[in-house]
């Protein structure tokens, strides 16, 4: 009975946070990139970088005319690795770009809507038996690029719920057991309470939801000297 009554309190904060949020900062019409496919390339190369030297990287791909599947996999790995230098860590990153283009072109005839055809868990298996594609890659593939619920948890996400002590007890059952189980566990938790929407409304609500939540990782939780007196949730700190 406590657990049914913890889980709709956790639902009502959660919700509760993205009213919060969303009055703060409105919409903000996320992820960047004009295609699905300028998505997925932008969220395999945002890995341990920003978003600025993400733009750099798909600047020099749109210059050199190749943002597009076919070509882009029909250049070398040494070019490609150049064009998307500014990204950082680009050799390891031309790679995993290969990795995943191989596949888009040599197993779904270069249609991303093909790769991305399916139940969402198959597809998500899908992507992470590709090279260089992690939880938070996939899920940022699924939700953005293929129109699949599949809420996304980052590092901001993570420090966000542990301060305000969102699901600590399910992350604290799991850590130590999985790398990946704290990231599940997390993401199983969040796809639960909100759930109250659905078909278009939950995908542009999850979609959002992760938006929002970066940009108060980005300005206000920082991992020192959390500015919570300007933060939109700060109304939402458990009492210390
Ligand atoms: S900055 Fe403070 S109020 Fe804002 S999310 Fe972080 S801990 Fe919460």
């Amino acid at each position: 009975m406590s657990s049914v009554k913890s889980n709709a309190h956790l639902a009502r904060e959660l919700r509760r946070a993205y009213r919060l949020m969303f009055a703060r900062f409105g919409h903000q019409n996320w992820w960047p990139g004009e295609t699905p496919f300028e998505v997925c390339v932008g969220a395999i190369l945002v890995q341990n970088t920003s978003w600025t030297n993400v733009g750099r990287a798909i600047v020099n791909l749109k210059a050199a005319q190749v943002l597009e599947p076919r070509a882009l996999f029909a250049l070398s790995e040494t070019k490609l690795a150049r064009l998307i230098r500014p990204a950082g860590y680009f050799n390891v990153k031309a790679r995993r770009l290969r990795a995943f283009l191989r596949v888009l072109v040599a197993e779904f005839d270069a249609s991303l809507p093909k790769l991305m055809a399916g139940e969402t868990a198959a597809v998500r298996e899908r992507l992470l038996a590709i090279h260089g594609i992690g939880p938070e890659t996939a899920d940022s593939l699924l939700l953005y690029a293929g129109g699949h619920h599949s809420f996304v948890i980052d590092a901001y996400t993570k420090r966000i719920f542990e301060r305000h002590g969102w699901g600590q007890l399910k992350v604290k059952s799991v850590k130590g057991k999985k790398p990946e189980a704290e990231y599940e566990a997390l993401k199983a938790l969040c796809e639960k309470a909100l759930d109250h929407k659905r078909g278009g409304a939950k995908l542009d609500y999850w979609q959002d939801y992760h938006a929002q939540l970066v940009l108060v990782g980005k300005h206000y939780c920082r991992p020192r000297e959390p500015r919570c007196e300007q933060c939109p949730l700060k109304l939402l700190l458990p009492p210390s």
